[in-house]
C-alpha cells in the first residue's frame, strides 16, 4: 500500500519567519490538514506504516504528517490544530537541543515538558540524532554513537521504544545506513520517494517536503502520490529519455 510521507520543519505566524522556505503559515497549515482530514485521510506513524507494509491491513487512506527538528512553534502553533482535527504526527527530535536554542539558528527547541505532553496526544516522536551534524562521510563509530544516544536518550525521556530515525540533511550513503541499523533502527527517513510512490529500502524512506505555496492541486497531488508534481515531471522525463536511448 502507498503510503505518502510529508515534510514539514517551522510552522509559525510570525511575518518574518514566513518567508523562510522551511516555513508553512499557520493559515496554510490549517488549510492543508483540514485538506487532509476533508478527504478522509488517516493520520499514522511510522510503527503503523511498517506493519501494513509486511502486510496488516489497514482500511482507509493512510498520509503521515512528520516535522523534522523539533521547533517550539511545533508544539505552540502546530499541535492545537493537529488536536482540533484529531490528526497524528511525528516529530523526529534532537536530544542535544531540546529545551535549548538550536545553535545554529538560535530558533528555540521543544522542551522535555511540551514533548511530554505530546506523547500523550497523538504526536509520536523519533531521532533526528543527537545535533544536527551531518553523518555523511563520518567516522563509522561517530555515526552509530550519534545514532545509539540519541536512540536511549529518547528512549529513557519517552519510556517507549524508538524506532525510526531521520538523516539530518536527509543525507546518507551504505555506510550511514549501515551503522543506523546497527543502532536498532528498523528504518529511516531520507530522500524522495520511487516514481511509483515506494522507497528503495527501510533505511531510504522516502518524505515529500510541504511549503508554503502548496496549495490546492500540488497539495493534493503531495498527499495522493506523495510526490512533488515539479519533480514528478522531471523524473518521469527523464525515465522516458532512457528508455530512448536504450531503444
Ligand atoms: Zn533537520
Amino acid at each position: 500500500m502507498h503510503i505518502p510521507i510529508l515534510l514539514y520543519h517551522h510552522v509559525d505566524s510570525d511575518v518574518a519567519r514566513i518567508s523562510d522556505p522551511y516555513c508553512v503559515s499557520a493559515r496554510r497549515f490549517r488549510w492543508q490538514m483540514e485538506y487532509l482530514a476533508l478527504h478522509g485521510y488517516t493520520s499514522i506513524d511510522l510503527n503503523t506504516a511498517a506493519r501494513i507494509q509486511s502486510g496488516e491491513h489497514f482500511e482507509g487512506k493512510p498520509v503521515i504528517i512528520t516535522f523534522d527538528d523539533g521547533y517550539t512553534n511545533n508544539y505552540s502553533i502546530a499541535f492545537p490544530i493537529l488536536q482540533e482535527l484529531g490528526l497524528a504526527a511525528t516529530i523526529f527530535l534532537l536530544p542535544d537541543y531540546c529545551g535549548k536554542f538550536a545553535p545554529e539558528s538560535g530558533d528555540a527547541m521543544l522542551n522535555w515538558q511540551q514533548i511530554a505532553e505530546m506523547s500523550r496526544y497523538d504526536v509520536d516522536f523519533q531521532s533526528h540524532g543527537m545535533s544536527h551534524t551531518t553523518l555523511l562521510g563520518k567516522n563509522p563509530a561517530l555515526i552509530y554513537k550519534e545514532a545509539i544516544e540519541s536512540k536511549k536518550m529518547l528512549s529513557d525521556q519517552l519510556a517507549k521504544q524508538i524506532d525510526f530515525f531521520a538523516y539530518p540533511f536527509g543525507q546518507y550513503d551504505n555506510v550511514v545506513q549501515s551503522q543506523i541499523q546497527a543502532a536498532g533502527y528498523i528504518g529511516a527517513c531520507g530522500g524522495t520517494p520511487m516514481l511509483d510512490g515506494s522507497w528503495p529500502d527501510d533505511y531510504a524512506i522516502g518524505r515529500t517536503e510541504i511549503f508554503e505555496s502548496d496549495r490546492h492541486l500540488h497539495f493534493g497531488f503531495k498527499v495522493k502520490r506523495g510526490y512533488d508534481y515539479q519533480l514528478y515531471l522531471r523524473k518521469l522525463g527523464g525515465r522516458v529519455k532512457r528508455r530512448f536511448r536504450s531503444s
